[in-house]
């Protein structure tokens, strides 16, 4: 008959035979009629099976967590910042406008909305084409010659341009 391999030895085997024989028949046993929770799901495993304790506060090593993704994100990270997006447990600037500029101005900021070339490529629209016909894209946003023009840096204040950029896109993206 083939052995399995296992990682107990014949007399560990034996002995937790021996312990599972008494709490399948002995009434004085403490998990005697007890059955053991199926394991279905990895993830279903117990924290105390699949976590080590925090070293710090659960707030620190949230941020820590967070600034080491952040900084892993490089270029893409350093242009959020200079638009005024920082890792930090705070609002961005201009939280004090109307929800949907501030929207748009984090949008803006990101890079990331409806625009037209991103309605393309989600396949809601057909066409990229901006009113003033160049394609639009979030960038474009910032210097389309038929709205309000602003920078990264007036993003980051903002600046009376960039609130009246967000101001011009704020129904659309
Ligand atoms: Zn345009």
């Amino acid at each position: 008959m083939p052995s399995l391999a296992s990682p107990l030895t014949s007399a560990e085997q034996l002995s937790r035979k021996a312990e599972r024989t008494k709490q399948a028949i002995d009434n004085r046993h403490l998990l005697h009629e007890h059955s053991a929770v199926r394991k279905r799901l990895g993830s279903r495993s117990s924290f105390l099976d699949t976590s080590e304790a925090l070293e710090t506060t659960p707030t620190d090593a949230r941020t820590t967590e967070w600034q080491k993704q952040w900084n892993s994100l490089g270029s893409q990270a350093a242009q959020w910042k200079e638009r005024g997006i920082t890792p930090d447990e705070c609002l961005a600037t201009g939280h004090d406008q109307p929800w949907a500029v501030w929207k748009t101005l984090n949008r803006l900021r990101v890079g990331e909305g409806r625009c037209k070339a991103s309605m393309k490529k989600w396949n809601i629209t057909t066409s990229d084409a901006c009113a003033c016909g160049e394609p639009q894209t979030m960038e474009h946003l910032m210097n389309c010659t038929q709205a309000p023009q602003c920078t990264g840096d007036d993003l980051a204040e903002p600046t009376a341009a960039a609130l009246a950029c967000a101001n011009h896109w704020k129904d659309e993206i």
